[in-house]
């Protein structure tokens, strides 16, 4: 799987190019707050709903003071705000009674695996949201499963899981030396532009000579949008 992997990223990369990285990593606190925000609604909203909320306190200690439905408010932008403010609430409550204030620096000496284990600890974050403080804030070689990664992975036939979770734990396992960012970032680029959930570009497709997708849509499309604006390195 290992060659697999690369030819994938160097036709994304020869396709959309390496993706940027802010030199300075984005704080792991802001990171996993931002992807809690991120889910099911596009970059732009979260990031919206990011610095509604992020602005108007100095700190992540004066937010854990706020009840739960005034984090709503903040966040509504990104929509899902009742479950969305409840996994907030309840990570920033929990860090204040445990460790009296907001930071995941901790994590930064911990193994790949302790730092999963310590994330999915609590309610409404999963896998990936942990995968992506690894790779986005404390720049391990990880690469997280969105649906867009889960989706197009299946499709080219890299490999056949049942759920975004089974695709991490495979796909992780031996992954490629340094390429998870680029890779992750641009197989995300893919889905939103070209690899999309109903009907599929594939004539703009880079991997279109290696993916074993039995429905490929090989109509030209009208028109594309580019959407290359990647909230998690643009967090802060
Ligand atoms: S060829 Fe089509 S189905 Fe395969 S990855 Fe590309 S867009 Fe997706």
């Amino acid at each position: 799987m290992q060659n697999q992997i690369k030819q994938i990223n160097l036709l994304l990369i020869e396709k959309f190019n390496i993706p940027p990285r802010p030199e300075i990593p984005p704080d792991p606190v802001d990171l996993l707050i931002a992807t809690i925000l991120s889910q099911n609604t596009n970059d732009k909203n979260s990031y919206r709903a990011f610095q509604n909320l992020k602005s108007e306190y100095k700190s992540w200690e004066e937010v854990a003071r706020l009840s739960r439905s005034a984090i709503e408010k903040y966040i509504k932008t990104a929509g899902l705000g009742k479950q969305k403010s409840k996994a907030i609430k309840s990570f920033l409550s929990f860090m204040m009674e445990q460790k009296g204030s907001i930071s995941l620096d901790y994590l930064k000496k911990e193994s790949n695996e302790k730092v999963i284990e310590e994330l999915t600890r609590f309610n409404g974050i999963g896998v990936k949201t942990a995968g992506c403080v690894l790779l986005f804030s404390l720049r391990r070689n990880i690469c997280p499963v969105d649906t867009h990664v889960y989706r197009i992975l299946n499709r080219v036939g890299l490999l056949k899981t049942t759920s975004p979770a089974k695709t991490f734990e495979k796909l992780n396992t031996n992954f490629p030396e340094n390429i998870a960012h680029s890779f992750h970032t641009n197989l995300i680029r893919l889905g939103r532009e070209i690899c999309k959930p109903s009907k599929p570009h594939c004539l703009q497709c880079p991997l279109l000579e290696i993916c074993n997708y039995e429905n490929k849509n090989l109509i030209k499309p009208k028109s594309n949008k580019i959407n290359s604006f990647m909230l998690l390195d643009n967090v802060k």
